[in-house]
């Protein structure tokens, strides 16, 4: 076997290798050099590493390294890529691992490069000549844009895992719940005209207005019949973020858009909340026609349970000495979870140093994960 990096040069050369994704085409960075770290040093475990191309996205991949035949086993998966950096903001540079307070700082340490360095790490102290059932691990792209990566590797199918494991921040606690996203834009195009004849045209704030009106009706049948009480907010909520219309008061207006946004319960997919939207529109769209446009202003993110009572749930519960808990926010657990594994998510920091300038992960989760690691594998790979 060549020589493998030690942990702090691991994380340091994932730390210093920029993947941001970004919607905008000029913040948006290729993932592939991540993606040829990470396949060095799980082909030099002796794992099967593939880097798959992602359609739809700007020159990513996903890498899957598998050790060990048949089916079943664990997966461990993350995501390589992570969110631009707020410049100025930093007090040191982002791509460096710097060591202070007993953290180490830098812009993917906590979501999620560190994950892969401390997979490393656990592999190294586990016997894996005695591996009866495979190990694989999901490097995935853009989880923090379109989550391409994750549905292009769920849509393969070509692994059946038992069990997985998502590292995102949880502070090594196992989730197994949290609600979806979903966003629409929705826009009403009137006609504009000289405010003194209200005939002249069609005023776009006043059709908004029946718009809104469905949309709350809509907002309290979610409330009404969905419901899910591990959730401290327990059931889909909808906001209307954003409206704007017209330019004059002594002119008709003739456009205006509204923004909100949707967040289901598991039960609740996005087609269907989709639909659901289309259909309390329906009204206004037969006596407006052709005047309403609705669209999703980002791509959505499915919502995602597993059972707080499963036996993988009960098994890393016990081995992580943490209650299951639901969070609010998305991954890509929905999409991993269509593999026909039981999929939790769980991984060292927490999500509040996610996103945030001088995002760090505090050193007392290094050898944590890493021993809960092996555990999990030994359990799920090994035992
Ligand atoms: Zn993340």
């Amino acid at each position: 076997m060549k020589k493998l990096p030690d942990i702090k040069s691991s994380f340091s050369q994932l730390i210093a290798t920029p993947s941001i994704s970004a919607l905008e085409a000029e913040l948006d960075t290729s993932n592939l050099a991540v993606i040829e770290l990470l396949h060095n040093w799980f082909a030099d475990l002796g794992m099967q590493c593939q880097s798959v191309p992602v359609a739809n996205t700007r020159n990513k991949h996903n890498l899957v390294a598998s050790f060990g035949q048949g089916q079943g086993g664990l997966l461990l998966a993350g995501h390589t890529d992570t969110v631009p950096f707020d410049e100025g903001r930093w007090s040191q540079d982002p791509f460096s691992l710097v060591e202070k307070n007993n953290r180490w700082y830098g812009l993917g340490c906590c979501d999620m490069k560190g994950f892969f360095a401390l997979t490393l790490e656990a592999l190294k102290e586990l016997p894996m000549e005695k591996f009866r059932r495979p190990l694989h691990i999901l490097a995935s792209a853009d989880e923090e844009t379109t989550m391409n990566g994750a549905k292009a590797f769920a849509a393969a199918k070509s692994i059946a895992p038992d069990y997985a494991i998502i590292g995102e921040p949880t502070s090594l606690k196992p989730v197994y719940m949290h609600k979806g996203h979903f966003t629409q834009g929705i826009r009403v195009t009137g006609r504009s005209g000289h405010s003194s004849d209200p005939a002249k045209g069609l005023n776009a704030i006043e059709v908004m207005h029946l718009v809104t009106g469905q949309l709350l009706k809509l907002k309290q049948h979610l409330a009404e019949n969905y419901r899910e009480d591990a959730f401290s907010v327990p059931y889909p909520t909808m906001n209307f973020g954003h409206i704007h219309g017209g330019d004059a008061a002594n002119r008709i207006c003739g456009c205006c858009d509204l923004h909100i946004d949707l967040r289901p319960i598991p039960g609740l997919a996005l087609d269907d909340l989709e639909l659901m939207v289309a259909n309390y529109l329906e009204p206004i769209c037969s006596q407006y026609p052709g005047c309403i446009q609705v669209a999703p202003l980002y791509p959505g993110s499915e919502p995602f349970a597993d059972k707080k009572e499963g036996s993988w749930t009960q098994l890393v519960a016990k081995l992580s000495d943490s209650q299951p808990e639901v969070v609010n926010y998305a991954t890509e657990a929905p999409y991993i979870s269509q593999l026909g594994c039981q999929t939790l998510v769980l991984g060292p920091g927490s999500i509040e140093q996610a996103h945030q300038p001088d995002e760090f992960l505090d050193i007392s989760y290094i050898n944590q994960t890493k021993d809960l690691l092996k555990k999990l594998i030994y359990h799920a790979c090994i035992k």
